[in-house]
């Protein structure tokens, strides 16, 4: 079953390290939601399967906390009038621990929000300085127990780790305040710097020094081992459950499943082709209440890029990348064509390969980028 996206582009502050679609400036808040609610209207048959219900429903962002109750009334009443919502169907927003007052978690746990994806990053005061965060460690762990108390037992909490730093105490730290909080559901990524971040221009002029990439690398085993010992399980290189508690929508998108993206910057997939709305909020807004269009460009998948983005999100995962399918649906066969460097990989340690099902080891997920693209037959056309 389908999913649906929505791209909430408002922040407070701009974190040093994203690079994500956002804007400082809310003024454009009101009409936004406008037009994403037209937007339904005029994508509400984009899927194939457009008479599917909806099995998740994920508000991402930029900071969808940043919604007012009445905001999200309007886009609920858009969605409900133009999709059909499975009464079982997945549905979660990414808050920030600074939004998540008493008051603001009474409306969302009114809302037919179940599922919320809490942005801790951090619960060391200095590494939230130094990344701009706009909460305080304080708030990073009131927000997960507020979050709690006022009904929302399905929580994921986001982590960062190979933040500069003389030791691991502090990320050993993080793993520790982690687990007092007992949720079902962590993401926990690496540092990147990113060109035309903050972090990005700093380590350009050179007041910006990353750690090690065996810095980072021992930060991620300290991660798998610490989270595996107390039952969560690693079912993607970033995202970790206790049993029966992966993210329906994420697991969806890596397996393929057909989704919708409404909003600046969002992505759409229908099976046969990738669409990319533009990533400007004025652009967006003045297009689609104005000219009833949605501007996006469309990328058709070629068999081959539909082979790459199977082994580009299948490998991330615990399932790992099935061969056979590989070869005999999308026409890549990786077993003839890279047999040299799959027999590589799998004596160095770095995969195993079970039957025709190849996966990577922990050692392998370290070098997951690396190994995805020279199993690649040739460059994508464009990242999933
Ligand atoms: S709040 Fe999230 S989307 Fe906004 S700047 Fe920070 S990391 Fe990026």
């Amino acid at each position: 079953m389908p999913g649906l996206y929505l791209h909430i582009p408002f922040c407070k502050q701009a974190c040093h390290y994203c690079d994500f679609h956002f804007s400082t400036s809310r003024a454009l808040q009101g009409q936004f939601v406008k037009a994403l609610v037209k937007e339904m209207v005029l994508r509400k048959d984009y899927l194939p399967t457009s008479d599917a219900p909806l099995d998740t429903i994920y508000f991402g962002g930029g900071t969808p906390s940043l919604l007012t109750g009445a905001e999200l009334d309007q886009i609920f009443a858009g969605i409900n009038e133009h999709f059909d919502v499975s009464p079982r169907a997945e549905i979660t927003l990414e808050a920030n621990p600074d939004d998540l007052s008493p008051a603001k978690l009474a409306e969302l746990a009114a809302s037919p929000v179940n599922r919320l994806s809490i942005g801790l990053q951090s619960f060391h005061e200095p590494h939230l300085r130094l990344m701009n965060r706009a909460h305080s460690a304080l708030e990073s762990g009131q927000a997960v127990r507020a979050a709690q108390a006022a009904g929302f037992e399905n929580i994921s909490v986001d982590l960062i780790y190979g933040v500069p730093a003389a030791s691991h105490a502090i990320w050993e730290e993080d793993l520790a305040r982690l687990f007092e909080l007992r949720v079902p559901h962590v993401s926990a990524y690496a540092l990147t710097i990113e060109p035309g971040t903050a972090f990005g221009r700093r380590l350009q002029k050179g007041t910006f020094v990353a750690p090690p990439e065996e810095f980072v690398a021992r930060q991620f085993e300290l991660l798998l081992s610490q989270l595996r010992a107390r039952g969560y399980e690693q079912y993607e290189i970033s995202n970790f459950c206790q049993p029966g508690r992966e993210s329906r929508h994420n697991s969806n998108y890596w397996c393929g499943v057909l989704y919708l993206g409404l909003g600046p910057s969002a992505h759409s997939f229908d099976g046969h082709s990738r669409q990319f709305t533009v990533a400007n909020n004025p652009q967006y807004v003045a297009a689609v209440l104005e000219r009833g269009e949605v501007p996006a460009t469309i990328e058709q998948l070629t068999p081959l890029d539909q082979a790459n983005e199977y082994l580009l999100t299948t490998l991330r995962t615990s399932r790992g990348c099935d061969l056979a399918h590989l070869r005999d649906v999308l026409g890549l066969n990786l077993l003839v064509e890279q047999a040299d460097y799959l027999a590589g990989l799998t004596s160095q340690g770095m995969a195993t390969l079970t039957g025709d099902v190849l996966r990577l080891t922990d050692a392998g997920k370290l070098l997951a980028d690396h190994i995805t693209l020279a199993l690649f037959a040739e460059a994508p056309a464009a990242a999933a």
